[in-house]
């Protein structure tokens, strides 16, 4: 086992130094006087024994002054000396006593430097060893990390000094309790088993590692990291257990943080992916479930025509695709149908969903315009589109739908949208068997109208102009008498006039007799009736390829009005715009149609963009049988005045400054009292 480390014992002090020194310098003189005494006695006392003998102590001496190479040169510098002195005191007289003395001498230097020489040897080891020893020490004191090692039954013998500095208790205290107790550092979550588990580690025998915390000095706990590994003999018996214990609290920290962070995102990711599977499942439940056709369709291939189209178009993908059929033909059939519902596979007519899904060729039949820039407003601006549509369904029927189409997100840069589809066949056919009644009705009411009209004119007015005609004649043979009664004529003709007089008189009755058969007035909101007879006209708009835009300012008061025929001059004033819009583009034909008013009045104006009243029109516009059109009868301006002045308002026209004309009527705000 290694020491602990003394860092006071380690060198000598310049005193020890010195004192080295004259011990050197005292031996160095001693070995030379010892040499020179022996070598005196043995030359000059005559003295016949081995005293060369007494060479060994100067090799004693030499040994001490300076280690192997002062004793290799006194044996030989000793021996030379011996013989020396044999030749000086037995030249002549050698015998084998004297010889015999003298080779017992030699051997006896030979014998004393041999066993200094090994002595040597073994100090200079020793001297090694601890160095080393000493060296090693202070490495593993200053390694940051613990060392220890511990007897084969895990016992520890020896804590580094690193112990020290982590937990501030002696190194004394970790190795007592039998070399257990530095396990009572360890945090008190781990101390119930923690002997159990040291002993179980150590028993497998097997190099091991593991974490704990360990209290430090300020008692708080940073984590280690123990491994050790079991020394073992050539035969694989363990000697001892080496083992290092690092300070790794930071990573262990970080780790932790990471792990507890990876918890949270995971427990977030899989609330996330239930959420998600969730609001799939409703999705797809609502998607199977809906009463409305659904398709979930990629439009990627769509998509890509469209800006090819654009392209070719020179930035107008619309104008190219209305040129070329075959490039539309291309783009909507890339449209792939990814998934359908019950009710969309009943739509199209199809077997089940796999023939549906395995449909090819075009859905829509139409081409036109506003058809192509809408797919440009859902592809550009992912705009949801509402339209309506004629659909080539799989038995070969057109079937009319109302469509919408919004994107959805898709995988891998895909374009997907979900399109819900209304079979409104059904629905188009009954309004336009609707629209058509009304028509009818319109004319059959004009005509019933213009009839009783015509029929009260010609009775009312048979009298006055049989009357006319009758005093016409009178005047007329008056006149040609000779001489002519002027006197006469002129009685005759006065008749004439007040007959004419009386004719006009009765028009203008009659014509208020009809206007005010009709009446049935109540307070009605214009605003309503406004939206509700522009609707009406819905079909003659579409026809015109024209739209209305209706704006009403809130909080209005009522009217006071007969509802069907306020709606009639309105359906009037809107159809006549949209007539007069036959030769403005298609995008600019625009009716505008605003409700505004204050406490007093109401006012509604029909804007066009139409062609506008020609100057010498204006004047005779609202007169009845006034009308440009081929087969127009020019009366419903008539008609609409009437109405309007009936009410007790107004009805005028200009042109705009731009271009078309306005028609502006203006009713009195029902104050409730009934007129
Ligand atoms: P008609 O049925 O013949 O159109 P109307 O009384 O409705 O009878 O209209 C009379 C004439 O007034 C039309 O023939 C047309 O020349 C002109 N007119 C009506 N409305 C407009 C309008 N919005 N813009 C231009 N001219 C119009």
């Amino acid at each position: 086992m290694l020491k602990q480390a003394d860092p006071l014992s380690q060198g000598a002090g310049p005193t020890a130094a010195q004192r080295g020194r004259v011990a050197r310098f005292v031996s160095a003189c001693a070995a030379f006087a010892l040499a020179a005494a022996v070598f005196a006695f043995d030359t000059f006392s005559g003295y016949e024994s081995a005293i060369a003998v007494l060479y060994a102590p100067v090799l004693v001496l030499g040994a001490v002054l300076g280690g192997r190479l002062v004793v290799v040169v006194g044996a030989i510098v000793c021996s030379t000396l011996a013989v020396v002195s044999f030749l000086a005191t037995h030249v002549g007289a050698m015998d084998a006593g004297n010889t015999g003395r003298l080779l017992v001498a030699l051997v006896a230097i030979a014998l004393t430097a041999a066993l200094l020489l090994s002595r040597l040897s073994l100090h200079q080891a020793r001297a090694a060893l601890s160095e080393s020893e000493q060296n090693l020490r202070i490495m593993a004191d200053t390694v940051p990390q613990i060392l220890w090692q511990a007897l084969p039954d895990g016992r520890i013998v020896y804590l580094s000094r690193r112990w020290m500095e982590m937990t501030g208790a002696p190194i004394a205290d970790g190795l007592a309790d039998d070399g257990l107790a530095f396990l009572n550092w360890f945090h008190p979550e781990e101390q119930p088993t923690a002997v159990e588990q040291w002993t179980e580690l150590i028993r497998e025998g097997e190099p091991f590692e593991f974490y704990r915390r360990l209290r430090i000095t300020d008692g708080s706990y940073r984590w280690l990291q123990l491994s050790a590994s079991p020394l073992r003999t050539e035969t694989g018996q363990i000697v001892k257990w080496a083992g290092v214990a690092t300070d790794i609290d930071e990573e262990m920290r970080a780790q932790l943080a990471v792990r507890a962070t990876n918890q949270t995102l995971e427990a977030r990711v899989a609330e996330r992916t239930a959420e998600l599977a969730r609001s799939e499942r409703r999705y797809r439940s609502a998607f199977e479930q809906s009463h409305v056709a659904m398709l979930e369709m990629d439009i990627t291939g769509v998509v890509e025509a469209l800006a090819e189209a654009r392209v070719a178009g020179n930035g107008d993908g619309t104008g190219y695709l209305m040129a070329h059929p075959d490039a539309f033909d291309r783009c909507v059939g890339a449209l792939r149908i990814l998934d359908a519902n019950h009710a969309a596979v009943q739509l199209f007519g199809a077997k089940d969903r796999e023939a549906l899904l395995a449909r090819e060729g075009r859905l829509m039949s139409t081409r036109t315009p506003e058809d192509i820039d809408r797919y440009y407003a859902l592809v550009d601006r992912r705009e949801t589109i509402e339209a309506e549509a004629e659909l080539r369904v799989m038995d070969g029927r057109t079937v009319k739908v109302l469509f919408g189409v919004s994107q959805i997100a898709a995988p891998d840069g895909r374009c997907h949208v979900l399109v819900g589809m209304i079979d409104v066949t059904a629905r188009d056919r009954a309004q336009e068997l609707l629209l058509a009644a009304q028509e009818e009705l319109a004319r059959a009411n004009r005509a019933a109208t213009l009839g009783a009209l015509s029929a009260s004119i010609a009775h009312e007015l048979n009298q006055p102009i049989g009357a006319v005609m009758m005093d016409a004649q009178t005047a007329a043979r008056w006149l040609e008498r000779e001489p002519p009664d002027l006197g006469l004529a002129k009685r005759a003709l006065a008749r004439v006039a007040g007959n004419a007089e009386r004719a006009s008189g009765i028009l203008r009755r009659t014509r208020e007799q009809l206007v005010k058969r009709r009446r049935a007035l109540e307070p009605i909101d214009l605003g309503e009736v406004v939206r509700s007879a522009v609707a009406l006209v819905d079909r003659e708009l579409k026809g015109g390829r024209a739209r209305a835009e209706v704006r009403v300012a809130p909080g209005l008061l009522p009217v006071e009005a007969d509802r069907i025929e306020l709606q009639q001059v309105i359906v009037n004033l809107v159809v006549n715009a949209v007539q007069a819009m036959r030769d403005t583009p298609a995008g600019e034909r625009v009716v505008r149609v605003d409700v505004s008013g204050g406490d007093k009045r109401l006012t509604v104006d029909i804007e066009d963009r139409g062609s506008g009243i020609a100057p010498e029109h204006i004047g005779c516009l609202f007169d009845a049988f006034f009308t440009t059109k081929p087969g127009g009868m020019g009366m419903g301006l008539q008609i609409c005045r009437a109405t309007i002045e009936s009410f007790g308002g107004t009805l005028v026209v200009r042109n705009n400054e731009t271009a078309g004309a306005t028609f502006s009527f203006t009713l009195p705000a029902y104050d409730g009292d009934p007129s």
